[in-house]
């Protein structure tokens, strides 16, 4: 067992919590930006951080040397900016009702994956007599969002935007497919369409600005994808984008949130006895029972019963039974000596040999960027390490 890098306090009274460890963020930003050099580095902050706090996330990211922020919605954007953080800042998601005005005047670089986008940002711009920050967005083969086939007509538009001074392009980018697979095909055809796309751009007489491609796994899987710049989101926080590939330590990282919460009762139970909801795990001899408190709606898959791990005094032991949405049950073993409150962890830090938000994914068959982001805000969060 590795030591932990900061005293865990916990909130007063409180069932359960989330700590987040800023100075995890914080390094895991500063390994990422010494992988990506001379690339830059743009933290993804979206979905409040993967569940660690929209601000801590960003403040911790920008301490790790972090170039730019990047989120999906506008509002997480605006929201950054009004907690008055100034870092560059990217957004890629919003309907024709955003208020663009606000993202211009807040300096939030806007994206334009759609002809809509543009004419969108530039109307906005004439009527604030400003030129609006933006970055185009081509789809080179994810089938999400960006422009597809409409390229080398949106390249027009966007050189005719550029030339009146209604926008400033910062930069071009797009997103893989298949990045967590570094040898599918479709990660080399998305590169050369990229790069293809790129000098459309720049042939139509447009600066495409900052090239950018990789999310997490290209960052830490393949350099050639890493251009001017890459925008890791799910290693920022710690988490392996592939875990076959490598644990957080493989590649110099360590998972920044880790779930508490505390016994609320323990009791004998003969065996035979039934447990939780449906009764799909019965006691196979005297024991026993531990009620800890969070369940599904505080973001425990319920697809995890009978098979979630958690840590009880240093010991692994698997839930119970089903999982309800306040509380999960575990056996806790004829011998258990513990009382109400003490600790049970959830999930934290593999390194530590506590059970990891993967090992969550695992269990319920999903991946582990589901189960921090899910991770519901009636637990509290506590910040540590902010001082690395
Ligand atoms: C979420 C997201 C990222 C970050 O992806 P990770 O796999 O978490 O690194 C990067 N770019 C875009 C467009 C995203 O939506």
């Amino acid at each position: 067992m590795t030591e932990t890098a900061a005293p865990q306090p916990a909130p007063a009274g409180a069932s359960a919590w989330l700590t987040v460890d800023a100075g995890a963020i914080a390094d895991n930003v500063a390994e990422l930006v010494r992988r990506a050099a001379p690339a830059q580095v743009m933290a993804v902050v979206k979905a409040d951080a993967y569940g660690h706090g929209l601000a801590t996330g960003a403040r911790a990211a920008l301490a790790g040397g972090a170039n730019w922020l990047g989120v999906a919605q506008l509002s997480e954007a605006l929201a950054l900016r009004a907690a008055g953080v100034q870092a560059p800042l990217l957004t890629w998601i919003y309907p024709p009702q955003a208020d663009l005005a606000a993202a211009v005047e807040a300096d939030v670089d806007v994206t334009v994956g759609s002809a809509w986008n543009l004419e969108a940002v530039v109307a906005v711009a004439r009527a604030l007599g400003r030129p609006a920050r933006v970055q185009a967005k081509v789809d080179t083969g994810l089938g999400r969002g960006g422009v597809l086939t409409d390229w080398p007509e949106f390249t027009v538009a966007l050189a005719r935007a550029v030339a009146e001074g209604a926008v400033e392009v910062t930069g071009t980018w797009s997103h893989f497919a298949w990045a967590d697979a570094p040898t599918h095909p479709t990660v080399r055809a998305q590169e050369q369409r990229f790069v293809e796309a790129v000098a459309e751009l720049e042939a139509a007489g447009v600066d495409p600005g900052l090239r950018h491609l990789a999310n997490s796994a290209a960052t830490l899987t393949n350099p050639g994808a890493h251009f001017d710049m890459v925008r890791p989101g799910l290693a920022v926080y710690g988490l392996s984008p592939v875990p076959d590939l490598g644990s957080p330590a493989h590649f110099g990282l360590r998972e920044a949130m880790r779930v508490t919460a505390r016994l609320t009762q323990v009791k004998r139970a003969r065996a035979g006895q039934g447990v939780s909801y449906g009764h799909e795990y019965t006691t196979p001899r005297d024991t026993v029972l531990g009620l800890v408190p969070l369940g599904y709606s505080d973001g425990i898959p319920r697809h995890a019963g009978n098979r979630g791990p958690v840590q009880v005094g240093g010991r692994r032991l698997t839930v119970a039974g089903r999982v309800c949405m306040d509380q999960v049950m575990l056996d806790l073993g004829p011998d258990f000596d513990g009382a109400p409150g003490d600790e049970v962890v959830v999930l934290g830090r593999g390194a530590d040999g506590e059970p990891t938000a993967q090992d969550w994914a695992d269990a319920a068959g999903t991946i582990n960027y589901e189960i921090v982001t899910r991770m519901s805000p009636r637990l509290p969060r506590v910040v540590v390490g902010g001082d690395r």
